[in-house]
């Protein structure tokens, strides 16, 4: 795979190569917040953040869209493809991991089309990134990336390392090459710096070791009804979650037309109508219940399906519940439960 090494101005002429190419969205900073948007240039681009609101996830599953619409008599018709290419510039190892997980859930005997195709059209920039308080992706394996990007930018000061990690990557960091070199010796050690000091500062941590375990004898924990006595079920957690990936999907007919549109829009099962079926009979009528589901399928039901959790420890959660419920303390308390 090849490697090379750039002053800082090369991310000018790699953004307007990729500018050509497609509509690139990255990082921008709006108040305290920071949200992938258009880019009209790399200044544009917030490079030090921590995390977006919400992550990559709305480019391939769009909160809301029309998946078909039916025009009568048996005749129906899918949307226009969107033609146009997107580039997401900035994507730190933990979304990587976020999309990968996603597409996973994809990929079965009848894969998700619009969402694979919104994949094969994207070229991911990663970048590398240092955790606060609330990044835990260390813990879940995520701190890095070997795959789900076509070119990796890791910052280190004055120097900047870019990997390509695809053939369309490839091809473009050779044409970079005017530009661009090897990496020096000096560029290694600054690199296994980063490293360090990105190891070094992570204050949040998490041991998934025996977790499934742990979940399996702490199903009656008193922990569950004190979350569901402090949960707002607002769903917050699972819209900014990269891995989360429910979805409703309604049938909205317009009698002006005469035509149906089958809508997808996100779901979340903290929401009490999620497991609410015809008759009235609610599978997780209780918040506890609701609360419970999303972390057993998190670090029990995933991992016995995917042989991996469906947490990146990217910290959105943490960050934005109003209730102040921390899924590493969460954790934390049910292992100190079990250890009694
Ligand atoms: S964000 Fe917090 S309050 Fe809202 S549903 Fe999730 S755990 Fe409950
Ligand atoms: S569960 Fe929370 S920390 Fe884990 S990936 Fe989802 S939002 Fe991030």
């Amino acid at each position: 795979m090849l490697v090379r090494s750039a002053p800082p101005e090369i991310l000018e002429t790699l953004f307007s190569r990729l500018s050509g190419t497609g509509k690139v969205y990255g990082p921008v900073r709006q108040g305290k917040a920071v949200r992938f948007l258009p880019l009209s240039s790399i200044s544009d681009a917030e490079l030090s953040y921590q995390r977006t609101v919400l992550p990559p996830k709305k480019f391939f599953l769009p909160p809301g869209e029309t998946l078909l619409t039916f025009a009568g008599r048996g005749e129906w018709r899918v949307p226009d493809e969107e033609d146009e290419r997107i580039v997401l510039f900035g994507l730190h190892p933990c979304d990587l991991h976020g999309i990968e997980i996603l597409t996973v859930f994809m990929s079965d005997a009848v894969p998700d089309s619009p969402f694979l195709r919104r994949r094969e059209k994207a070229f991911i920039v990663g970048l590398s990134c240092l955790p606060d308080d609330k990044c835990f992706c260390r813990s879940m394996g995520c701190q890095t990336s070997e795959k789900g990007f076509d070119i990796f930018i890791t910052l280190l000061g004055d120097r900047v390392l870019l990997r390509a990690g695809s053939p369309e990557g490839y091809r473009l960091l050779r044409m970079l090459d005017g530009e661009a070199r090897e990496p020096s010796r000096e560029d290694r050690e600054r690199l296994l710096n980063f490293h360090r000091l990105r190891n070094e500062s992570f204050t949040l941590s998490l041991d998934i070791t025996d977790l499934p375990e742990v979940l399996d004898l702490e199903e009656e924990s008193q922990v569950w009804e004190e979350l569901g006595n402090r949960c707002f079920t607002c769903g917050n957690c699972s819209i900014v979650c990269p891995t989360c990936s429910c979805f409703n999907v309604v049938d909205i007919p317009s009698f002006a037309s005469g035509e149906t549109k089958r809508v997808r829009t996100w779901d979340s099962c903290l929401f009490r109508s999620y497991a609410l079926v015809a008759g009235g009979h609610n599978f997780r009528e209780k918040r506890a219940q609701r609360v419970k589901n999303r972390y057993y399928h998190k670090q029990k039901g995933f991992v016995e399906g995917f042989g991996k959790p469906s947490c990146v420890g990217c910290g959105r959660c943490i960050s934005s519940c109003p209730a102040g419920i921390d899924v590493v303390s969460v954790f934390k308390r049910l292992t100190e439960a079990y250890a009694k």
